[in-house]
């Protein structure tokens, strides 16, 4: 099999997309943006050895590479429109090509995201895609657009992506605990794209961003967008039951340093509370309010025991 009957047979789907006037097969492809909307885009690569373990079952890699960038798409409040996908292979193995496309065709029919064009290339395992989406102007939800007084809100919780990623690794403080490894391996390997809460807080919200590097390094790039500092309390943030078992110290990391978590964080006036809680609820989507932006900069967190101290913003960096 070559190049060209590897894209006709894993990447090609038949049934124009709606909105798509020409897809896979020619130099471009074409889509008209709606009138008066922006073009949201954004690409994220996944590199073996980096993002994923060698062995990773390949249906859940096709799954995470697309919700990755779905999710940054969410984060904007944008709606998907189409995605390129830039594949580089150490070989044609079909089987694994199958369950690679199996699962992210899965999810970009989820969305009514499709495949629209891409490069196919030979060299180690990795993959890139490019989501395209559209975004009502002046409702784009920008790290710049937090205001003094708003609510932070988290959608769903933080930290089990991480937990299942120590654990897989053999990390001893994660093997001696007591988790739901499946449930914490469904967060690190197959995240849930925030797509219709993102697109729901467009307009509603003032800012927003998708926690991939931890939330407090993640929030750190919206307060410093921003000009702002935020407080958070600990006991208002949702903690999953598999971290419970954990000491306080890795419990903290997990919740505020984990990273690959793939939730919003956005924040909006008090005065749109009632609105927000609604929105979530409609989309089904868990949140939670759990602190408020200031003009003092800097990041705190208020304890239990109401003592205040200050949370570390620094994020997941891969030349750090
Ligand atoms: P070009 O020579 O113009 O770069 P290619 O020969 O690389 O085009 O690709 C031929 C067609 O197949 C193009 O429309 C391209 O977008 C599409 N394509 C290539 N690789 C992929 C892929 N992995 N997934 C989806 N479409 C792809
Ligand atoms: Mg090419």
């Amino acid at each position: 099999m070559g190049e060209f009957d590897l894209i006709r047979r894993h990447f090609m789907r038949a049934g124009a997309a709606p909105g798509v006037v020409l897809g896979i097969g020619d130099d471009c492809a074409l889509i008209p943006p709606r009138p008066g909307h922006q073009l949201a885009i954004s690409s994220d690569m996944l590199v073996e050895g980096t993002h994923f373990f060698p062995d990773a079952d390949p249906m859940a890699l096709g799954h995470k590479a697309l919700a990755v960038n779905l999710s940054d798409l969410a984060a904007m409040g944008a709606r998907p429109l189409g995605f390129t996908l830039a594949i580089s292979l150490p070989r044609i193995d079909d089987a694994w090509l199958s369950s690679f496309a199996g699962g992210l065709f899965a999810l970009a029919n989820l969305y009514n995201c499709p495949l629209v064009g891409g490069d196919t290339t030979r060299g180690p395992l990795n993959l890139c895609i490019t989501v395209f989406g559209e975004v009502a102007p002046q409702q784009a939800l920008r790290r710049d657009a937090a205001r003094d007084g708003d609510d932070l809100w988290l959608s769903g919780r933080t930290g089990e992506a991480r937990l299942a990623l120590e654990r897989l690794r053999g990390t001893a403080w994660a093997l001696s605990v007591d988790i739901d490894l499946a449930a914490c391996r469904e967060r690190l390997e197959r995240p849930t794209p925030r797509l219709s809460l993102g697109v729901s807080l467009a307009g509603l919200a003032h800012a927003a961003i998708d926690l991939s590097d931890g939330l407090a390094g993640d929030l750190g790039h919206v307060l410093a967008a921003s000009g702002l500092g935020a407080d958070i309390e600990l006991s208002a943030m949702p903690v999953a039951p598999s971290l419970a078992g954990l000491s306080a110290e890795r419990r903290h990391l997990c919740l505020f340093h984990g990273g690959d978590d793939y939730e919003l964080l956005f924040t909006a006036a008090p005065s749109a509370r009632e609105a927000v809680v609604r929105a979530a609820e409609d989309c089904g989507t868990p949140i939670h309010r759990i602190g408020r932006l200031t003009t003092a900069k800097g990041l705190r967190l208020t304890g239990r025991d109401g003592k205040v101290s200050t949370l570390d913003a620094q994020g997941f960096d891969h030349f750090g």
